[in-house]
């Protein structure tokens, strides 16, 4: 074997692995999450562009004309099978011969005035202006004006031509770089816009793959369910719902449409269901009041116990930065459907239901009751039962009360709420020792809710 012969076989050992390896941008080890790596998935998954064998994508390495040939070529279902090249530079066994001559053919590349190809040469912005306006029969034109591009520039009409269809946006500093070496994440982004005008954006500039988007944390505020779709637009699929209250990761915005991410689930949800902090807003529910006065005994009427005690409760939340508001804070009745409405039209985020029990004199202690559907343990299921359980540790450790444990009820209330919620028994009017404290210990019952609720919180927001 002579040299070039070995120089040409390594080669094609290479690209053979090279092309070999088909990997997603997301297990790719060097494009970070908070790169905007849409476009390379895209055409890693069309097999357009590939990563390397060590699974690195290196997203700003130059691309050889070659390897431009390659993959225009496989996005354009180009001949690809092997052949003697009309270019004496381009080695019959190169793995893009065949896409160069076909490429050649169609008019898509030409080469250079010595009649090279020049295959292992980097193919410049300029020459890909020509390539992707030839390859996809973009002819209409802006008079597009990049400050180091001027009209008779040789490039020119290729660059306002894909300027023109959304393909290029240049740089932020309104040039074009014409003899730069275009990188694989530039080449990505041009080659999936003329493919699929969705990744064309209004905003972003050529840099788009290759520029961190600074991923921010964002919350969901919305009456109940939030759809992520697909796109960036109510016309695009439905792939996942958020509910309210949800964290999320934003990591770009296209319009008026943010892209987000939450665990597995990604996708768009539009900007106004978003904001920066969470503020935690909580309902309290002082069972029964008005004509409903619930259970009575040892002189205590439950409606006023309940009452009370939540607005103690109301005072130490909002010490806490905790923003209340009560279904009632005055003796009036409230249907048990119109306080669930409540919470929900005002955007809270949870909600607490207090009563207090009654039953035979000898029945004591604490209990908290959260609905769990049969169906589905969903999230706001979970966050109901830890937002019980923590309250209920709460108030057993602040009045020594029998711990009658975290319970499932089907409480019209905490039923058919769409917030986590939970519904508390303070103890029984009923019983002499839990009287004892219901009357005289009210704000002890409240501060050890609020700090089972604050748990709440800070377990949600972790
Ligand atoms: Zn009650």
């Amino acid at each position: 074997m002579g040299k070039k012969l070995i120089v040409t076989f390594v080669f094609a050992v290479f690209f053979l692995c090279f092309s070999m390896q088909s990997l997603s941008a997301a297990g790719l080890k060097d494009i970070p999450n908070n790169y905007s790596t849409e476009e390379i998935n895209y055409l890693i998954e069309k097999k357009i562009i590939n990563g390397y064998p060590d699974g690195k994508f290196k997203p700003d390495n130059s691309v050889t004309r070659a390897e431009a040939m390659k993959m225009v070529g496989t996005a354009l279902n180009l001949d690809g099978n092997k052949v003697k090249s009309t270019f004496p530079d381009v080695e019959f066994e190169s793995f893009a011969s065949g896409y160069i001559e076909s490429a050649y053919k169609k008019g898509i590349i030409g080469g250079y005035p010595d009649g090279t190809f020049k295959p292992h040469q980097s193919i410049t912005r300029g020459e890909m202006a020509i390539v992707i306006s030839k390859a996809f029969n973009i002819t209409n034109k802006s008079h597009v004006n990049f400050k180091d591009v001027d009209k008779n520039h040789p490039n020119y009409e290729s660059i306002d031509k894909i300027f023109t269809a959304g393909i290029t946006k240049g740089y932020p500093n309104g040039t074009y770089k014409p003899k730069s070496f275009i990188t694989r994440a530039e080449f990505s982004v041009m080659v999936a816009r003329a493919l699929d005008p969705s990744f064309i954006e209004e905003t972003n500039d050529d840099t788009t793959a290759a520029k961190p988007v600074k991923p921010s944390v964002k919350f969901v505020r919305v009456n109940t369910t939030l759809n992520v779709r697909k796109g960036p637009g109510t016309n695009y699929e439905r792939v996942g719902s958020l509910r309210n209250g949800d964290k999320v990761t934003a990591h770009s915005t296209e319009g008026q449409w943010v892209k987000i991410t939450k665990g597995k689930l990604s996708g768009y949800v539009h900007q106004d269901y978003l904001v920066d902090e969470l503020d935690r807003l909580i309902v309290i529910d002082p069972g029964h009041g008005g004509k409903d006065s619930g259970a009575s005994a040892n002189n205590l009427r439950e409606k006023d116990v309940n009452l009370e005690v939540s607005k103690y409760l109301k005072i130490y939340l909002e010490k806490k930065d905790i923003q209340v508001l009560m279904t009632r804070e005055t003796d009036k009745y409230l249907s048990l459907d119109e306080r669930v409405d409540f919470a929900v039209n005002n955007k809270a985020d949870t909600f607490v239901s207090i009563h207090a029990n009654s039953a035979t004199p000898s029945a004591s202690g604490v209990a908290t009751y959260y609905y769990h559907s049969r169906a589905r343990m969903d999230s706001r299921t979970e966050a109901s039962r830890v937002l019980s359980a923590f309250i209920q540790d709460e108030l057993v450790e602040a009045t020594g009360m029998r711990d009658r444990g975290v319970k499932q009820a089907g409480f019209r209330v905490i039923k058919t709420n769409p917030l986590p919620s939970t519904l508390v028994e303070l103890g029984f009017l009923t019983n002499k020792s839990d009287a004892k404290i219901l009357k005289e210990k009210k704000q002890v019952l409240a501060k050890a809710i609020s700090e089972g609720i604050i748990s709440y919180y800070n377990w949600k927001e972790k």
